[in-house]
């Protein structure tokens, strides 16, 4: 029964978003943080720890008396197993127990506010090369002594699909391991922009909401905050944004922001924090040589069953110029096409495979595979999961993102759409877009994220 209860738990937790349509930070603040403890088979109980950032000691009634209905409902819906649950504060189960299970749980529940982290991006599988090596020092500099580094605010910058969400997350794993007592928050633009508009919204009745986000935003020790340039000019974030900046930095806490752009490029941001942005010194990523090119190929090899062997990639390296995501996308082509076939793929058939993703020009070409590898890396899933069968809830929004999207940009046809995307029929497509068309009509958090991956395919 534990087994099975835990092997499908994000499945609950995103059934209880589904089914009572939970707002995105309703389900982000309370939801998506529960875990499930311990289950006594016997009298069919189980404890589920909360997150007691927000409310403190009181989080476990507020879990308890609004979500208590529907996450029992959810796990039996899609356990079968009827259970009794009793909430715990995360700094209740940590003060309570000393076992192994707890300690696991503690270095999480303390930093449980750098959700979204990708466990692959670590500065173990971050190449190092001419173009990235000045980021990549500073960057560890700041993991390694993240309160008393000379770079703040750390502010990475370079242009698309070049490693600065890697590099980001790699330094969020490495404090979080190595300073389990650190507060380390860590989001993207568009998860900072909905937290705060749907705050703003909900404080014409209840001020708490908002207030608690500031407090949560102004207390940690180290703030990440991924593509940063989709805040700056927006008026009522951004302000909030600087608000918290300074609150930190006065107190010496640490900063680390990523950009497409150098500050003093930002159009829209104003002269002041442009100089404050510039206080830390900013380090850029360029476009990777050759030799990083191909050694970023074979780190990828490593961890694979299927070889391509080394003329494929030397081919790949030498002729996917533009960035990383391109480079990988190809590769990463190569491999499904190899697995789906279940046979070695020839120099030929690869050389045909990925002759549309080489540029003449240098310049990033907007075909749909484009756009549904930016997709699936924007919300942490891989090509295999967006071509399978699966229908859990996220990936077939994700699925439907791609669909809305590549018809948007590209103009193609239901078909062609269906076809990139594990060949569906064309009205799995059309639903799929007009879904999305639909809900983006009263969906305010789902507008931000078509608004934002605009601008990450386009480059804006
Ligand atoms: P950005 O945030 O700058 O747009 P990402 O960090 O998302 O770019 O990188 C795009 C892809 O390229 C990711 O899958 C990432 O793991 C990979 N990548 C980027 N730089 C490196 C590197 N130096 N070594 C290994 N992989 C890299
Ligand atoms: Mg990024």
């Amino acid at each position: 029964m534990e087994d099975i209860i835990r092997s499908k738990w994000n499945d609950i937790l995103e059934h209880v978003k589904s089914e009572y349509a939970l707002t995105d930070v309703c389900y982000k603040t309370w939801i998506s943080p529960l875990e499930l403890y311990s289950v006594n088979e016997e009298d069919e109980t189980a404890v589920i720890s909360v997150n007691d950032y927000l409310l403190g000691e009181s989080s476990k009634e507020h879990i308890n008396k609004k979500y208590n209905l529907f996450i029992q409902v959810s796990i039996e819906e899609i356990t079968g197993f009827h259970i009794n649950i009793t909430y715990k504060n995360k700094s209740e189960l940590e003060n309570n127990d000393n076992n192994l299970k707890v300690s696991k749980l503690k270095t999480r529940a303390k930093n449980n506010l750098a959700f979204n982290l990708n466990e692959k991006y670590t500065f173990d599988t971050f190449v190092v090369g001419s173009n990235n090596s000045f980021a990549h020092a500073a960057s560890l500099a700041v993991a390694d002594s993240p309160l008393e580094s000379e770079y703040n605010p750390l502010f990475i910058y370079g242009g698309p699909g070049l490693g600065k969400t890697h590099l980001i997350h790699s330094i969020a794993h490495h404090i979080i391991e190595n300073y389990p007592d650190l507060q380390v928050l860590y989001v993207t633009s568009e998860q900072y922009i909905n937290e705060i508009v749907d705050a703003m919204r909900n404080s014409k009745q209840d001020r708490t909401t908002l207030n608690n986000i500031k407090k949560k935003y102004r207390e940690v020790d180290v703030l990440m905050i991924d593509d940063v340039q989709f805040i700056i000019g927006k008026d009522i974030t951004q302000e909030e944004f600087f608000h918290t900046f300074n609150a930190l930095y006065e107190q010496g806490k640490q900063i680390i922001l990523t950009s497409d752009k150098h500050p003093n490029q930002m159009e829209k941001l104003e002269e002041r924090y442009k100089s404050r942005f510039n206080w830390g010194l900013p380090v850029d990523i360029k476009s990777p040589e050759y030799e990083t090119r191909l050694a970023i190929l074979k780190k990828k090899e490593e961890k694979e069953s299927i070889k391509l062997g080394d003329k494929i990639l030397e081919y790949i390296a030498e002729n996917i110029k533009t960035n990383i995501r391109d480079l990988e996308g190809a590769y990463n082509k190569l491999i499904l096409r190899s697995k789906l076939q279940h046979c070695d793929i020839s120099l030929d058939t690869a050389k045909e495979d990925i002759k549309e993703l080489i540029l003449t020009d240098d310049k990033i070409k907007i075909t749909n595979d484009y756009i549904i590898n930016i997709v699936i890396e924007h919300y942490n899933l891989t090509l295999e999961q967006i071509n399978s069968k699966n229908r859990s809830q996220k990936i077939a929004h994700v699925r439907h993102i791609c669909m809305y999207l590549c018809r948007k940009i590209t103009n193609s046809s239901y078909d062609e759409i269906g076809e990139r995307l594990g060949k569906r029929d064309r009205t799995t497509v059309m639903h799929g877009y007009n879904k999305i068309e639909e809900d983006l009509l009263t969906d305010i958090s789902l507008q931000n994220e078509i608004d934002i991956l605009m601008k990450i395919i386009n480059h804006q």
